[in-house]
């Protein structure tokens, strides 16, 4: 096994990055000094409302918004469910469809298996084999009561990038609006929700090294949108509660940064993602690629290995000084397979055996060197104890080896 490095290395950036040095500095006046309520009129006040309203504008030029059209939030969870939500509840009164995908994250569909029990109708539509969404699946599920079609601009688990720009088509022609949960994507490829055909748009500043618990909501100008929570009317009546100044500074230096940057560190990603896709079937047997090898995040590579569990893999490469993931950190602590992979057409024990790595703006040539040197010892260790593998008698009821 080659030697542990002195320092830990992390590959979940799906499921969240560290808060670069930049963001911090940025940060820090408004976590001490420059304590102002954002609504005062005083200078403390004043102070406040312009850093809030800098960071709206960085956030906007982002994803090719007006900076009037970005709704501050709690959360990318937030942001779905505003958007979800809030059309729902304003557009019909407690009647309509909803169309979206069996791979969105749990924030998304949740907040429709809500407004089902409530009354709504709600088409949930498969994915292909590497995980893309038929377009021809989304024009038939289109009706005329349609209200909203919800699609993930990029997958949390396996990268996977739909097609929003003709799905935002395709509702519009039929009058429904468009959301898409672009958590994942934001940062990492150029996103213009004119160009998309986007009328929402969910961003969380902890996916792309900006501080926890703040996110926005894109809301096209003149969409309307019921609000979740009722006080004092801040964001445009939308989104009441004292801004959380100092996340929203961290949010839009955050966004400021990816934006700077995009261009270098997603090639400098997608270099060392095609390392890792290219290497690990070449080193590894009955190692298969999850989602499509190219369309899909520059920062994602995602794997199964027959025969074994992903626990076991995160664990022992945790061991090794990797920070890795299977399944979705969302649905952590449940054995279930991800539902993400079942919808893949994956079986269960298929599903199990998963790795996802996810790539930051931080890692190097070296960090995925190490990976690829000790992953494929790993895997043969796991499989040599596994009840699974074919290089072991099948495991009876008597056999006396259950599954942990
Ligand atoms: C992480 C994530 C969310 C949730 O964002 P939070 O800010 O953690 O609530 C929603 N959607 C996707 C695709 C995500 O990856």
């Amino acid at each position: 096994m080659p030697e542990r490095p002195s320092k830990r290395i992390y590959f979940d950036h799906g499921a969240t990055t560290r808060v670069i040095p930049e963001v911090v500095e940025a940060m820090a006046p408004y976590v001490s000094e420059k304590y102002g309520n954002a609504s005062s009129i005083h200078s403390f006040g004043r102070e406040a409302r312009t850093a809030v309203d800098d960071s709206r504008a960085r956030i906007a030029a982002l994803i090719g918004a007006g900076p009037s059209e970005i709704v501050f939030t709690s959360s990318g969870t937030e942001s779905d469910n505003l958007a979800i939500k809030g059309v729902a509840l304003h557009e019909s009164r407690g009647k309509g469809h909803l169309v979206t995908t069996e791979i969105e994250h749990s924030a998304v569909l949740e907040p429709c298996a809500y407004l089902k029990s409530r009354g709504f109708e709600v088409t949930r539509l498969p994915v292909s084999k590497e995980g893309f969404v038929d377009l021809g699946d989304v024009e038939a599920a289109i009706r005329d009561d349609t209200i909203l079609v919800s699609v993930m601009m990029a997958n949390s688990e396996i990268g996977t990038i739909q097609p929003v720009r003709e799905i935002g088509k395709m509702a519009h022609s039929r009058g429904a609006l468009f959301h898409t949960d672009a958590v994942q994507a934001a940062g990492k490829m150029t996103i213009d929700v004119d160009r998309d055909n986007i009328d929402l748009l969910s961003l969380s500043s902890h996916k792309f090294h900006g501080p926890k618990g703040v996110g926005a909501l894109y809301v096209r100008k003149g969409t309307k949108v019921e609000p979740l929570l009722h006080g004092g009317g801040h964001e445009g009546k939308l989104r009441s509660s004292t801004e959380n100044v100092p996340g929203i500074v961290g949010f839009g230096k955050a966004a400021e940064v990816a934006q700077r940057d995009m261009p270098e560190t997603a090639e400098r990603m997608r270099h060392l993602r095609d390392r890792i896709i290219k290497t690990v079937p070449e080193t590894i047997p009955d190692a298969y690629l999850n989602g499509h090898p190219t369309n899909r995040l520059v920062n994602n590579a995602h794997h199964r290995f027959d025969f074994i569990e992903g626990e076991g893999l995160v664990l022992l490469l945790d061991m090794s000084g990797i920070a890795a993931s299977t399944g979705s950190a969302c649905s952590t602590g449940s054995l279930e397979p991800s539902p993400v992979l079942l919808a893949l057409g994956l079986t269960h024990e298929q599903a199990h055996g998963s790795l996802r790595v996810t790539l930051g703006r931080e890692n190097n040539e070296e960090e995925v060197g190490y990976l690829l040197e000790v992953l494929p010892g790993i895997v043969s260790k796991l499989r040599e104890m596994s009840p699974f593998s074919k290089d072991r008698p099948k495991c009876g009821r008597e056999g006396g080896c259950s599954v942990q």
